[in-house]
């Protein structure tokens, strides 16, 4: 089977959660047991009460395209009573056996080898596998034989490690070296790691859920940092929405030539170019915050479509600066440099390949990448702007807390615009139609004045943000107005 994952930075827990149908499934439906060999190598084998007699992982083709994940998997075997036979490959992860009675039971073995590393990944290691200090961490589709009739069925997973090894999953344990994910796509779509003396912190998320983070030694400065911003910005993320969003989380963090990362069903895996100096961390705690902010906008408020990327995206960039200027992780300065970035971003996508809706930007998001979080968090800023003074303090947090009371179903175009609509008295179909059509930057900047903040603006690409607000504590600083400050 073929899969296709994206970066952290494109897209984040993309997968929607799913029922299956549990009829036939008992409690040994399918066993795995993972056994370490040597270094590098592993045994698994699966056990399965009924097959279907076909096995997949979800196999990633490697950035030069002479090979895939599934080239670590080898020597597949079929255990019977009188031996084992070799299990025929079918290629693009797909192996089958022969002369098999559908709904017998069925016994495979096969090796795993360490070695994806030797590949480089488009999307990056943290979707395959990697090691790290002694230990290794594997994401389950690239490595678990899935025999898809029984992907309802909650598989066990057995590890056999060395005596001061450990396991850290992110799925319900039945021992310290035993897990039971509910389903076979759980299993799939997380990554576990496993080792001597694993480095893990736990954290609170708010008050509705714990974090394990499973970090490289040489970034625990890092993860100690993640983990205090994740407390402080979930509950600033609740108080806006009014609700939690459901956060029990595994999350491992590794070093690598360059920042990114994968999201999974209940894990994401970050990496980092090492070494992390001080001053990246405006960077990767902005990532941080934006990509645990999608555990609300993405994830708890759905897309039906491709359509509303623009407010998934730009709202979800626009709320994570506000929240990072209120936890002080932003000095005013940077503060007022990032909403250059916004306003910067939008008008370079209009002035190269604009203007274009944000809809139809959305459908191809990895093309209008500037449009689509630019644009996105523009309309947040007029929005939350203009709500302010209309309406009054909060007005725009009130517009979110509505669209998340609402997310029992998920959202498309039109019923999400209802929705901001209803608490903007039809400002943001208003302010939609003006970005959609291309704002032109002075007209822009009239426009911002009376709420503080004054654009300067030269070229498209080059302009300044002053904030002119008032009441901030600090004197002798810049105040950004009001509506940029989180209560
Ligand atoms: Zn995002």
């Amino acid at each position: 089977m073929k899969y296709a994952c994206a970066g952290i930075a494109a897209s984040l827990f993309i997968a929607t959660p799913q029922t299956y149908a549990q009829d036939s499934c008992t409690d040994d439906a399918a066993q795995y047991t993972v056994r370490y060999v040597e270094e590098g190598v592993f045994e698994i084998t699966a056990r399965f009460r009924q097959s279907s007699g076909v096995f997949e992982v979800f196999d990633v083709e490697n950035a030069n395209r002479d090979g895939s994940s599934s080239d670590f998997i080898t020597n597949v075997m079929h255990v019977k009573p009188g031996g084992t036979e070799p299990v025929a490959y079918l290629g693009e992860g797909t192996w089958r056996l022969d002369a098999h009675t559908p709904s017998a039971p069925a016994t495979i073995r096969y090796t795993l080898e360490a070695r994806h590393e030797t590949y480089a990944w488009r999307n990056g290691k943290e979707e395959i596998a990697y090691r790290f200090d002694d230990a290794y961490y594997f994401v389950g589709a690239r490595i678990f034989l899935l025999d898809l009739d029984l992907i309802g069925c909650a598989p066990e997973i057995s590890f056999v490690l060395p005596a001061n090894w450990e396991a850290a999953a992110p799925w319900p344990s039945t021992s310290p070296s035993s897990f039971r994910p509910a389903n076979g796509e759980l299993m799939m779509s997380n990554g576990f790691a496993i080792g001597p003396t694993l480095q893990t912190l736990d954290a609170t998320f708010g008050d509705s859920g714990k974090v394990k983070f499973v970090y490289e030694k040489s970034l625990a400065p890092v993860a100690r940092q993640a983990a205090a911003d994740m407390d402080r910005i979930v509950k600033r993320y609740t108080k806006i929405f009014n609700g939690s969003a459901n956060g029990d989380f595994m999350i491992f963090m590794t070093t690598d030539q360059g920042n990114d990362g994968g999201a999974f069903r209940n894990s994401f895996a970050q990496r980092f170019k090492a070494p992390v100096r001080d001053s990246d961390g405006i960077i990767w705690r902005t990532t941080f915050a934006h990509e645990t902010l999608h555990l609300w906008m993405g994830h708890t408020i759905r897309p039906s479509d491709g359509d509303i990327e623009w407010f998934k995206e730009g709202f979800t960039d626009y709320i994570t600066s506000k929240t990072m200027f209120a936890e002080g992780v932003y000095s005013t300065a940077d503060y007022s440099k990032k909403i250059e970035n916004i306003i910067g971003r939008y008008m370079i996508g209009l002035a190269f390949g604009g203007p274009k809706s944000l809809v139809e930007a959305s459908n191809n998001k990895s093309a209008n990448r500037l449009t689509v979080y630019g644009g996105g968090a523009l309309m947040a800023l007029l929005l939350d702007a203009e709500m302010t003074t209309d309406i009054g303090d909060g007005a725009f947090e009130r517009m979110l807390a509505d669209v998340f009371a609402g997310s029992a179903e998920p959202y498309p175009q039109a019923r999400l615009m209802a929705a901001l609509d209803r608490n903007s008295n039809g400002r943001a179909s208003a302010i939609l139609a003006e970005i959609d059509a291309g704002l032109d930057p002075f007209a822009l900047a009239d426009r911002l004045d009376p709420h503080g903040l004054e654009l300067s603006v030269f070229t498209p690409e080059e302009m300044y943000v002053t904030f002119t607000g008032t009441g901030c504590k600090a004197r002798k600083q810049p105040c950004p107005p009001a509506f940029l400050r989180l209560p």
